[in-house]
């Protein structure tokens, strides 16, 4: 295998220093790259022509030259940002994103924009009203969502990074199905300014890379408060990558749900996947605690209430008027309304928009969004008690491997329900981040997730650098690649 396609952005870091390559022939690898081997997994909505990637003088920064791609709900300006809707075919961003504006101002290189799930609502990618993006592991099975675009390219070597969005899981979970690393950061780190929403109150942009150090690396740029994002923290940038060295913190205790394995339909090779990956940190010197989060059991069904709610809200902003599709042939505005948001959207889309008014109409607010709040606020005390007790939390990322594309229509409330390991995450806030931990008898990767209280992240990459520096899964690749 050559030493660039699957290079860490350290490596590639150091042959650029030693200029054994210059950014531009980096670009153009990639951009080759991306050629040769995007059609077999259709991961990316748009790649840009070399010119408008290349800055004007010689990038420096912290990643000077290192080529990554973007979800397409994240603003760059003069980019279209379609969501992978209809609705947004052709709105181009007037302005960058705040993680896109630190991403460029420490030299990283944007090649292009990621497939996603419509709107970010899927868990599989084949929501995108453009293409279905296949898992560079098979691609007769899908990526994960709603971040797959960017988990696939990232996963067949396309680009070293990406960036997603997680308001679910939609980070993890593709990551965790793609074999690649994907963390979700506490509510508050990334500034959301320009990350285009589907439930506010949940949404946060996340890392993939293939390694930890790759992703500690990618956050430190984009991490930190804004003034553009009241919803920001007043925290100050890190370098999340200083301090990793494999070693686990002394003393560190580890909470491990007690897995009714069966109860949450975890598949066999799942559950024993993580049972080892929990053996290798307690061999590292971790003490084992099983605990127990039974708010955990209500989080998905309150999950689906929230973030309908939010997105029922957040979406009516797309009305034809100001900006986005505009469907010219109706005579009336309700007629203009209507027909623009019929067209515009696709059927998860929409559904969830009904859903989502449903639950916060007059009537029935009470019943379903009401007690959705009440059991967050639940799933915090909890969580908030169990990090008295422990210092992260180990469970998988995902019930099962990836499965056949096709799927999700047949079994769309079993594929939400797959939220269970993810969504409780944004939930409650907390960072949380998804580390490959073994390969199915099919070939198919497996991840785990390790979650810690809020502004851990430090101590997250700590812990999954640990586990990644004595294993051997993030070194394994989707064999066509
Ligand atoms: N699977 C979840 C959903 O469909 C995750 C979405 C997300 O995190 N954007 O809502």
């Amino acid at each position: 295998m050559d030493t660039i396609s699957f290079a860490t952005i350290t490596e590639l870091q150091e042959k650029l220093a030693q200029k054994k390559i210059s950014h531009e022939e980096l670009v153009d690898y990639f951009l080759r790259r991306i050629d040769i081997f995007e059609p077999r997994i259709d991961s990316l909505l748009e790649t840009f022509d070399k010119k408008s990637v290349l800055p004007k003088s010689a990038p420096t920064g912290s990643l000077a030259g290192i080529p990554g791609v973007i979800k397409d709900n994240i603003c760059m300006e003069g980019r279209v940002a379609s969501c992978a809707s209809r609705m947004l075919e052709h709105f181009v961003a007037p302005t960058d994103a705040t993680a896109i504006k630190r991403l460029k101002s420490q030299g990283a290189l944007l090649l292009g924009r990621a497939n996603m799930d419509e709107f970010a609502m899927g868990s599989t990618t084949e929501s995108s009203v453009y293409k279905k993006t296949k898992n560079p592991w098979d691609v007769t099975r899908i990526p994960g969502g709603s971040s797959g675009g960017s988990a696939a390219a990232v996963s067949a070597g396309l680009v070293p990074w990406a960036l997603g969005s997680d308001t679910g899981g939609s980070v993890r979970q593709p990551a965790a199905l793609c074999g690649i690393v994907g963390i979700k950061p506490t509510y508050g780190l990334i500034s959301r300014y320009g990350l285009i929403s589907y439930a506010s109150s949940l949404d946060q942009i996340g890392v993939l890379t293939r390694s930890v150090k790759d992703n500690a690396l990618i956050l430190s740029a984009i991490a930190g408060q804004d003034a553009k994002d009241s919803s920001s923290l007043p925290i100050e940038q890190k370098k999340y990558a200083q301090h990793l060295d494999g070693v686990l913190p002394t003393g560190i205790k580890i909470g491990v749900l007690d897995l009714s394995i069966e109860g949450q339909g975890v598949d066999p090779e799942i559950a024993s996947a993580v049972e080892n990956a929990i053996k290798v940190l307690e061999n590292l010197g971790g003490t084992i605690k099983r605990i127990a989060l039974p708010t955990f059991d209500y989080s998905a069904a309150a999950y689906f209430i929230l973030s309908r709610a939010e997105a029922a809200s957040n979406l009516a902003r797309f009305d034809g008027v100001r900006y986005g599709m505009r469907n010219k042939k109706a005579t009336t505005l309700t007629q203009m309304y209507r027909s623009t948001r019929h067209d515009g959207f696709g059927d998860e889309v929409r559904s969830r928009i009904i859903v989502g008014n449903y639950v916060l109409s007059s009537g029935h607010s009470g019943e379903f969004y009401e007690n959705a709040k009440k059991v967050q606020r639940l799933m915090r005390c909890e969580i908030t008690d169990t990090f008295k007790n422990v210092d992260v939390i180990i469970m998988p990322t995902h019930s099962t491997p990836a499965f056949k594309l096709g799927t999700y229509d047949a079994s769309k409330l079993q594929i939400d329900l797959q939220d269970y390991f993810t969504c409780p995450v944004n939930i409650t806030g907390v960072p949380a981040i998804s580390v490959p931990c073994g390969i199915t008898k099919n070939n198919l990767p497996i991840g785990f997730q390790i979650i810690g209280p809020h502004l851990s992240e430090e101590l997250l990459y700590k812990v999954a650098y640990a586990f990644e520096h004595i294993t051997p899964w993030h070194t394994m690749r989707p064999p066509a690649f």
